[in-house]
């Protein structure tokens, strides 16, 4: 599946009835609240004796990706462009892969 071929079908399940500053607020606060259920999943597995749920983690990946969708759809900007900049900073940032010296010396 190609980047924005999946934006263009999972934002076939947004509600159509929130404006587009409606769309950035619950990007965000999803974005969140779905990175916390990532968060907790692997809390339980360190601390609480839980065994990694593998299954459960990919899901609540998944949904941390229709929210940055829904973020990069409210701004008007496809998913592979998040992505070519991301790459772009991190190919300034470590150009020859990571090192801890620049990462310890980042500026940005
Ligand atoms: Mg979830």
């Amino acid at each position: 599946m190609e980047i924005n071929d999946y934006q263009k079908k999972a934002m076939t399940t947004l509600n159509p009835s929130l404006s587009k500053k409606e769309v950035l607020v619950n990007g965000v606060m999803g974005l969140n609240g779905e990175s916390g259920e990532v968060i907790d999943l692997v809390k339980k597995h360190l601390f609480q004796g839980h065994d990694l749920d593998k299954e459960r983690l990919v899901k609540e990946l998944g949904d941390v990706a229709w929210y940055l969708v829904e973020c990069a759809y409210a701004l008007d900007v496809e998913l592979e462009e998040v992505f070519s900049k991301n790459l772009e900073k991190l190919k300034k940032r470590y150009p020859n892969g990571f090192e801890e010296e620049k990462s310890m010396k980042r500026k940005d």
